[in-house]
């Protein structure tokens, strides 16, 4: 068979498609020749492939899924437990946030590996293990990013971290939603089979919230649109990514990127969120009440404490919010993280397996001095960080400010062999103890 634009099939002494009849006789529609002489346009070939859909691969189509199903069957997925203890080295607290995590991300990975031909027959051959992204609420510097990073590493997956806000809905300025899906490509090393199993931490996910609950005629740059191209990501779709990232523009060439197996972690601080599920759960009490169900209202009262309202929400809260219900949709794993304690706060100092402190001991240790924080001066630094009210964020632009002189003077002067903070250094009350 050949491509030809200027045989054909010959009828009423014309070139036609010997399908759909249509002229080969315009200059421009390409059509393919059978042995035969018989011709087929195009417009033809597409229906045809349309028809037949996956059947018709090209070798390389048929080349990239035998890598990806490699990667997908190379993936050591630890098991829930494991998937939390290897967070417990990492994360302090957020007991029920590691719990739900790692369950979504093995039944995430266990999904990608239901879908190759050597899966081992669980039955229900009829059933599609639908996909689970997950969403979490948690006030800035409690965790979040920290335990989709961790995950990510456990897993050994392609990761990065995009900033909602930063989005615009194609054709406005702003990044372009597929910009997201580069960030993972470049993660990956542009190995496209590799990010297509990789994990997004979507960050800021609540500033794309709609302004208010109408629906306005004028279009809402930031929220509602964002939100439709993210949702189509989300859920599973073959993104058109530009490979140098910037604006897309119609003469580019494309990297096509199926996001289906993308495990997608948004996480938000949705501030006010706490109010819509109080007046919720509060109504819902209420209601209760009227119909004289005592027992379900007590029921109710013993779950809820004032204090972390967030842990009960639900869907309707979040659309109430200002998220289009499709989004919440694709968002079915649904967790809350609590704002860090001061006990955390100095648990985070020292406990997990690559804290600040162990950090800064490593640091110093390199310049052969023994560096030690007293009991008071790790609770002071917790203090201080709860203080400033950016969870463990704080701890480490403290510690910055009052290690910098130490660290300024210390490669000078290798007479100093220990160095010791004190509540009163981290008060800035007297000098950090060099002996
Ligand atoms: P979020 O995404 O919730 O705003 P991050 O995960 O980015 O917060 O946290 C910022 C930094 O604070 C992390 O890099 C980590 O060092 C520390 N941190 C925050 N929460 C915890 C936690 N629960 N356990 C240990 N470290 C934490």
């Amino acid at each position: 068979m050949s491509s030809s634009n200027n045989g054909g099939d010959r009828r009423n002494n014309k070139v036609c498609c010997s399908f759909c009849g249509a002229s080969l006789e315009d200059g421009k529609t390409q059509a393919v020749a059978g042995n035969n002489g018989a011709f087929i346009c195009e417009r033809c070939v597409a229906a045809c492939n349309e028809m037949l859909g996956d059947k018709v691969k090209t070798a390389n189509e048929r080349n990239r899924e035998k890598i990806r199903d490699a990667y997908i069957a190379g993936l050591k997925v630890p098991t829930p437990s494991q998937l939390k203890s290897g967070l417990d080295d990492y994360v302090v607290g957020q007991e029920h946030a590691k719990k739900v995590l790692s369950v979504a991300v093995y039944n995430h990975y266990k999904r990608l590996q239901s879908q190759l031909s050597t899966a081992p027959d669980a039955g229900f051959p009829e059933v599609d293990l639908e996909k689970s992204n997950v969403l979490l609420l948690g006030p800035t510097g409690s965790g979040k990013t920290l335990l989709a990073r961790t995950l990510a590493k456990m897993l050994d997956v392609p990761f990065c971290i995009c900033d909602a806000t930063t989005l615009t809905e194609a054709g406005y300025v702003g990044e372009d939603v597929e910009n997201i899906i580069l960030r993972l490509v470049q993660a990956a090393e542009y190995d496209i089979e590799r990010a297509q199993i990789g994990i997004i931490y979507v960050d800021e996910i609540d500033k794309i919230a709609r302004k208010t609950d109408n629906v306005s005629i004028t279009r809402d740059v930031s929220g509602e649109g964002v939100q439709q191209a993210l949702l189509k990501i989300l859920e599973g779709t073959v993104a058109n990514v530009p490979p140098k990232g910037g604006r897309k523009h119609p003469e580019q060439s494309y990297l096509h990127v199926d996001t289906t197996n993308i495990l997608f972690i948004c996480g938000g601080a949705f501030i006010g969120l706490e109010k819509l599920v109080q007046r919720r759960v509060g109504r819902q009490v209420l209601g209760f009440e009227k119909n004289d169900e005592k027992a379900e209202v007590q029921a109710a009262g013993r779950h809820l404490s004032s204090d972390n309202f967030l842990s009960y929400c639900e869907t309707e809260d979040l659309v109430k919010f200002g998220l289009i219900p499709e989004l919440v949709g694709r968002l079915p794993v649904l967790t809350y993280l609590a704002p860090l304690s001061k006990s955390d706060l100095m648990k985070i100092l020292t406990e997990p397996k690559n804290s600040l402190v162990k950090q800064y001991k490593k640091l110093l240790g390199m310049d052969h001095v023994d560096l030690e924080f007293t009991h008071d001066a790790l609770e002071e630094l917790a203090l201080q960080a709860e203080k400033r009210g950016t969870g463990a964020r704080g701890l480490r632009a403290l510690l910055e400010e009052l290690m910098l002189d130490v660290m300024y003077a210390i490669p000078d002067r290798s007479e100093v062999k220990k160095c010791l903070i004190d509540a009163s250094a981290v008060r800035g009350e007297s000098a950090v103890k060099l002996k």
